[in-house]
């Protein structure tokens, strides 16, 4: 039995690209796996294929992650058997145009600052104390490269990954002298639905920012994820940036 065998993971924003992988991937290593997302249809779906890819037990969830009640009401509310959730994976995400700040829409800045940093934060505040009661757990969050490196026409979505970068160091000095640890993934460029819902649905405008590379696979990330998850307990991965071959 590995590592992540009958552990209690839950992965946000799990309907589609890197989530999606990353729970099929924890259901490969025998985990119990929680999913949510707002496209419940999706997760529907992906229960039945969690199950076939040998998860231990499954059970999908609707959440939006920028609804700060809801996100209280459904995870404190979860069944006893799916409460002691031993890793959680914050990766639901969105960017939203790549526009100069002094042209964009600010409903687009809010979505990003919402979703990216404010959803994050609340599903942590909801699971963090269990885990430090329980006295094990791991938060992996999910970053990106744009928090290091400030990209053209992107300044309010990299400001979000810079932010997540933040949270995650201070996160793991508050819960020094706990069990719990704390990882940030940080991806370039992976090939997922991120692009279309960036430029609103526009899959030619989205096909084109993988021209002349081969971005990563959302299977790379959720590799990345699995064995950061399944070190052992003492050990502590900070951070993984990986990128694509052809991305400086
Ligand atoms: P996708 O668009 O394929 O997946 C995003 C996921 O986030 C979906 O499942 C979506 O579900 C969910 N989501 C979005 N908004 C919310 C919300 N308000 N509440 C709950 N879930 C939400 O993109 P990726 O898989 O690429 O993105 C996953 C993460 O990876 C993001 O944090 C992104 O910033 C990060 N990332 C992506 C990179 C890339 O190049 N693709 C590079 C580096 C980091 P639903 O719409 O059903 O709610």
């Amino acid at each position: 039995m590995g590592y992540l065998s009958g552990k209690t993971v839950l992965v946000t924003g799990a309907s589609s690209g890197i989530g999606r992988a990353t729970a099929l991937a924890f259901a490969r290593e025998g985990s119990r796996v929680a999913v949510c997302a707002r496209r419940v249809d999706r997760l529907k779906d992906l229960e039945r294929e969690l199950s076939e890819a040998g998860a231990a037990a499954v059970r999908s969830f609707a959440l939006d992650v920028t609804k700060r009640a809801d996100v209280e009401a459904a995870l404190t509310g979860l069944p006893s058997e799916w409460s002691g959730i031993d890793v959680l994976v914050n990766n639901a995400g969105l960017s939203r145009g790549l526009t100069k700040v002094y042209e964009d829409d600010p409903q687009n800045w809010e979505e990003m600052i919402d979703t990216n940093i404010k959803g994050l934060l609340y599903v942590t505040r909801a699971v963090v104390p269990g885990m430090v009661e329980r006295g094990r757990g791991h938060v992996i969050n999910m970053g990106s490269t744009a928090g290091y490196i400030t990209y053209a026409n992107g300044a309010v979505y990299c400001a979000t990954k810079a932010a997540e970068k933040s949270i995650s160091e201070g996160l793991k000095i508050d819960l020094m002298g706990t069990a719990v640890r704390v990882t940030s993934i940080d991806p370039g460029m992976v090939e997922t639905e991120f692009s279309e819902i960036r430029f609103r649905g526009d899959t030619e405008r989205a096909a084109k920012i993988y021209q002349n590379i081969t971005p990563l696979k959302p299977e790379d990330i959720a590799d990345a994820i699995v064995w950061a998850a399944s070190r052992p307990a003492h050990v502590n991965i900070h951070t993984v940036v990986m990128t694509t071959i052809d991305q400086a």
